[in-house]
């Protein structure tokens, strides 16, 4: 997934503190804490395909669906659930990627753009120059991959009502399509009411029946194999009551 030469430049940051780009910044550890990260995202999702586990919940810092192949974007260092997704790829399993943080996973999309094996399917906040600009519904995949890629952009103020047309309307129906083994979604917390940063009004029932409709969707394609990777999100109330209902719902199905 990562490029070896980017890799080695992580390694040689460990220990040391400073910034990987103008908000990607690392602390002695953090190289270290990214790296277990992605592994404990790797040995989840191989626990699922091996029928070890039925659900999972990663809840893991720092996020990684910013991270590119050969850079760090966007507080990403390592771009776990692209790492977990390329292991379980590689191991023969059909994988779906759902990512309903309010920013665009495009390290997660460019993992995979080429990949017709993985769908990834992005919900996120469009236009004005939001975080980090890509994401057009016109950014359907390349060569074999098109038509693995999903964008659905959405407008600054967007609430529980729009996300959930948009779960009903365009991402139901697609992981209906692609018909996904495994089921992985990119968690992230801040297109909440609460959040300083994401800019839209979803609420906590909003939130709540978002992972309703996942674990559905899991029970009916995944034979309930799914999996969920902490992503982003600057409310901690709207963090940890997000995390909670995911756990909950893991328990519950
Ligand atoms: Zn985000």
């Amino acid at each position: 997934m990562h490029d070896a030469a980017y890799l080695s430049l992580l390694a040689s940051l460990h220990g040391e503190q400073g910034h990987l780009d103008a908000d990607t910044y690392h602390g002695p550890r953090s190289v270290e804490a990214a790296l277990r990260a992605a592994g404990g995202c790797v040995a989840l999702a191989r626990r699922l395909h091996a029928g070890e586990l039925e659900r999972g919940l990663a809840l893991v810092r720092p996020p990684g669906h910013h991270a590119e192949r050969d850079r760090a974007m966007g507080f990403c260092l390592v771009n776990s659930i692209a790492v977990a997704a390329a292991a379980l790829r590689d191991a023969g399993a059909r994988v779906a990627i759902v990512d309903f943080d309010v920013h665009h996973g495009n390290g997660t999309q460019q993992a995979f753009e080429a990949d017709g094996r993985v769908l990834f399917i992005s919900l996120h906040r469009y236009g004005g120059l939001f975080y980090p600009g890509t994401g057009s519904a016109g950014e359907t995949g390349v060569g074999e991959g098109i038509g693995a890629t999903l964008n659905v952009p959405l407008w600054a103020g967007s609430g529980t009502p729009e996300y959930l047309e948009a779960f009903d309307t365009r991402v139901g129906p697609a992981l209906e399509r692609f018909a996904p083994e495994l089921l992985l979604v990119s968690a992230g917390f801040d297109a909440h009411l609460s959040d300083p940063l994401g800019g839209m009004v979803v609420d906590d029932e909003g939130v709540e029946a978002m992972i309703a409709r996942l674990a559905t969707w899991a029970a009916r394609s995944c034979r309930g194999r799914w999996l969920a990777v902490l992503e982003g999100g600057y409310d901690l109330g709207a963090v940890s009551r997000g995390a909670v209902a995911l756990a909950r719902a893991m328990l519950d199905g």
